[in-house]
């Protein structure tokens, strides 16, 4: 792929590059530039220019843009997924889904741009007062590996819509996919500059785009540790942030719950896509008088998981995404056995044998027995392994669930109207599913709480998020 700096794929200034490798077989895909610091002025100056003309056109004008990109996005579907699972390792229904998602969001953005509106405040003595919500300018937006369609989609989609231009740096190990979105916005009549897209490493990359003072907002998805980083760069200009990281969603299980559906909500909410979602769930507290059964069906379950290559059939779980991240779960699971803290139910480590020699792969895991002080409960751990502890009653899982920095998901599985009331007016949470986790509609505000971040995203105030108000008072 090359960057896109105002409607031109070029290379990167340095002339260097990088390789996007398939995580299931270390195979090489591409070569990505290695863009930098003078790619990003370069893009955000692209991205002034084109601000004029394209915040005055109509909301409607712009959104149909999207509307066609979208349209053309479920059209290629097969090979966008297929390039998706190449880099980044899903199985290929995951990333069927997902790029159906990123065109759900642009067609939902269309759907509101209809109805953008201001208002009127009637102040006689004053006038006639209205308050215009205006687009920011050049907006940043810097995103992770995990989800790179969905969450390119929740950025581009409110921003572009209400008039602001962007400049876009995917990430280093999954840049692909996002380069060829912005091929078919192109394509779809995205006039040049309007959507830029600089590939290369956070600490260059990401870094101009949270300093450059030219870039009025940046939108960040990603850790925690480098959310701190891009909001203190970003501080010196005043400029806006919001802030998507990382999250440690506890799933509740009462004793009054439909147990099979359980077990299929604790499997899909963690081992979908590797365990590598800010929403999986990282941490399962059951009721003690179900814990047996409980662990006895999910281990069960567990096993019956199929680990493989993504563009295999029938698998079920694809690799992690990049060696840093399974380096880091092998080191977690390692501490588990060294420190005697817990018990390794199920997986505990890299699948042997043929197909798994060059990939990233890690057996789902199932961990019990566990002091509430571990690691596995207190930090994000972002791959396939769940970590299971057993409660006396909800008091005591609400006490377990929000001792933690996080507050992004939360579930509670349960028909008890008196345990869902309690339970989701006292998850300290972005967002509480009942009998259900991970599903966040276009519709939903998505974002969270505490160390989850700052803003929301999704959903119909996003594109508040993307305009400020000006008052236009008129006296005749
Ligand atoms: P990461 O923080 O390592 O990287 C995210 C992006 O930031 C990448 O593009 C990276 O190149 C860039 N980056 C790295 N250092 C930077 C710096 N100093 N300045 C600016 N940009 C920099 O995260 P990751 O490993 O790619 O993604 C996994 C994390 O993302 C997990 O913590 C996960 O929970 C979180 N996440 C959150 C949400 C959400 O909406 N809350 C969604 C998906 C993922």
């Amino acid at each position: 792929m090359k960057l896109l700096i105002n409607g031109e794929w070029r290379d990167a200034a340095s002339g260097k590059v990088f390789a996007v490798r398939n995580p299931a077989t270390g195979d090489m895909l591409e070569e990505a530039p290695l863009g930098g610091e003078e790619d990003v002025r370069s893009a955000a100056e692209a991205a002034g220019e084109a601000f004029a003309d394209w915040s005055a056109k109509s909301p409607r004008a712009r959104a149909k843009i999207l509307f066609f990109a979208a349209e053309e996005v479920r059209r290629r579907n097969t090979d966008l997924a297929a390039l998706l699972t190449a880099e980044q390792g899903k199985p290929i229904r995951e990333a069927v889904d997902e790029i159906n998602g990123f065109a759900n969001i642009l067609e939902y953005y269309y759907a509101l741009s209809a109805g953008e509106r201001g208002e009127f405040a009637n102040l006689p003595g004053y006038g006639h007062t209205i308050v215009l919500r205006r687009p920011l300018g050049v907006c940043g937006a810097i995103i992770p590996w995990n989800m790179p369609a969905i969450i390119m989609g929740w950025k581009i989609g409110p921003a572009l819509t209400t008039g602001n231009t962007m400049v876009l740096k995917p990430a280093t190990t999954a840049p692909l996919t996002c380069g060829r979105l912005a091929s078919i916005l192109e394509g779809a009549g995205l006039p040049p500059g309007v959507l830029n897209v600089v590939t290369g490493p956070g600490e260059t990359v990401g870094r101009e785009i949270a300093r450059n003072s030219k870039i009025r907002k940046v939108s960040f998805t990603g850790e925690a540790g480098t959310g701190r980083q891009v909001a203190l760069d970003a501080a010196p200009a005043l400029k806006q942030v919001t802030l998507e990281l990382g999250g440690s969603d506890p799933m509740i299980v009462c004793d009054d719950a439909d147990i099979p559906m359980a077990v299929e909500g604790a499997v899909r909410g963690r081992f979908y896509n590797c365990g590598q979602t800010c929403t999986a769930v990282k941490r399962l507290y059951v009721f003690d008088s179900i814990a047996d059964e409980f662990i006895r069906r999910l281990r069960s379950r567990v096993e019956s998981i199929v680990v493989g290559n993504g563009m295999d059939r029938g698998v079920d779980m694809g690799p992690l995404n990049n060696p840093a991240g399974l380096e880091r779960v092998v080191r977690e699971v390692d501490a588990v056995c060294e420190h005697r803290d817990g018990e390794i139910v199920t997986g505990g480590q890299a699948p042997r044998g043929e197909g798994y020699e060059r990939g990233f792969f890690f057996l789902p895991t199932l961990v019990a027995g566990l002091s509430h002080d571990s690691p596995l409960f207190s930090e994000e751990v972002f791959g396939p392994v769940l970590p299971v502890a057993t409660v006396a009653d909800l008091d005591e899982a609400l006490i377990r669930a929000n001792d933690s920095r996080y507050g992004l998901g939360a579930s509670v599985w349960t028909r008890n109207a008196d345990l869902i009331a309690r339970a989701t007016e006292g998850l300290e949470a972005g967002i509480v599913w009942v009998n259900q986790h991970l599903k966040i509609p276009p519709e939903v505000p998505f974002g969270g709480t505490k160390g989850s971040g700052i803003g929301r995203e999704n959903g119909s105030r996003a594109l508040e998020a993307y305009t400020e108000e000006k008052v236009v008072m008129i006296r005749l």
